[in-house]
């Protein structure tokens, strides 16, 4: 297994020759999750909430017991709702950190995560480039941190779901981190991760 990458690390993941190819907007199902911070941002810049975001941008899956939101496809071509037709991304600056991540995946272990190519992910020829300035994420050591409480904060509520085997207990949980996390309205005049760190207080 290929040893994993720190955002501090070069990595080919630079599509120069992009131009509107778009492949990664497309046909993509329900596998662009989005995490708090990325509601934060949406919420922030188009000035929508959760409730007029869902079902038009935003669907929910089901992931090991929760419900998580998900980057809507539409149309034809089965295409994320922000992709223009010259192949652009309509919210390049405030896209969501999958989209930011493409073609990196994270890996994790013992609490932590590291990066990692996905080979063959993007089909045109990419250059090297130092991963934090790929990801374009300002506070990147913070956001590691949030990412890596987030994910594992996740994991954790899942495994406690899967032992209780107790459907109601299931739902009124999932629908609880559902409510905190993405459905209330986040305030977008004070920074994300202050807001992050309140929500999650009750939990850890
Ligand atoms: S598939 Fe690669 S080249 Fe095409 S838009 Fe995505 S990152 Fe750019
Ligand atoms: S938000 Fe932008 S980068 Fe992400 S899938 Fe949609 S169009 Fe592509």
């Amino acid at each position: 297994m290929a040893k994993l990458l720190t955002s501090r690390d070069l990595a080919r993941v630079s599509c120069s020759s992009c131009e509107g190819c778009g492949e990664c907007c497309r046909g993509m199902d329900d596998t662009i999750h989005l995490d708090p911070y990325d509601l934060y941002k949406l919420e922030k810049h188009l000035g929508k909430s959760f409730d007029e975001l869902f079902d038009v941008r935003i669907g929910l899956h089901v992931e090991d017991g929760l419900v998580l939101p998900h980057l809507l496809m539409s149309g034809d071509n089965v295409a994320c709702t922000f992709l223009g037709p010259d192949g652009r991304c309509g919210i390049h600056d405030f896209r969501p950190g999958f989209c930011r991540l493409f073609p990196l995946g994270r890996r994790y272990e013992d609490r932590s995560f590291g990066y990692f190519v996905v080979d063959g992910a993007c089909p045109r020829p990419c250059t090297k480039v130092k991963i934090s300035k790929y990801l374009e994420i300002p506070g990147i050591g913070i956001y590691e941190r949030y990412i890596n409480t987030w994910h594992y904060f996740c994991r954790d509520v899942q495994d406690q779901l899967r032992a209780s085997g107790d459907e109601e207990f299931i739902q009124r949980t999932a629908l609880r981190i559902l409510e905190i996390f993405f459905t209330a309205p986040y305030d977008t005049d004070r920074p994300f991760y202050p807001q992050f760190e309140e929500r999650i207080a009750p939990f850890i």
